[in-house]
């Protein structure tokens, strides 16, 4: 069911939990992550708009699969204090 039928009473900013997500109400409508068609709802789990249940469920499968077939991702240590040190006193 689209969240627009389910809360039709919602106000903008609203938070409204829907299982175990949050949903908001926003001002603006944008395409929704899973199917496209405009919606005003918002998951905060996703940072995505989402239109309807069967959508963020979409979204939750999706994530799923994802973090099942990816290896488990290796942040670089890039931005972290590195600092090059010369190389003294060797041989
Ligand atoms: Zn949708």
């Amino acid at each position: 069911m689209k969240f627009e039928e389910k809360y039709p009473k919602a106000f903008v900013g609203q938070r409204l939990n829907v299982n175990e997500d949050t949903i908001t109400k926003m001002e603006e409508m944008k395409d929704c992550e899973a199917c496209n068609e405009p919606t005003e709802y918002f998951s905060t789990s996703f940072m995505a708009y989402i239109c309807s249940e069967q959508c963020l469920r979409k979204l939750w499968t999706s994530y799923r699969v994802a973090i099942s077939i990816k290896p488990p991702e290796r942040k670089r240590e890039k931005s972290r204090n590195f600092q090059a040190r010369p190389i003294i006193g060797r041989g």
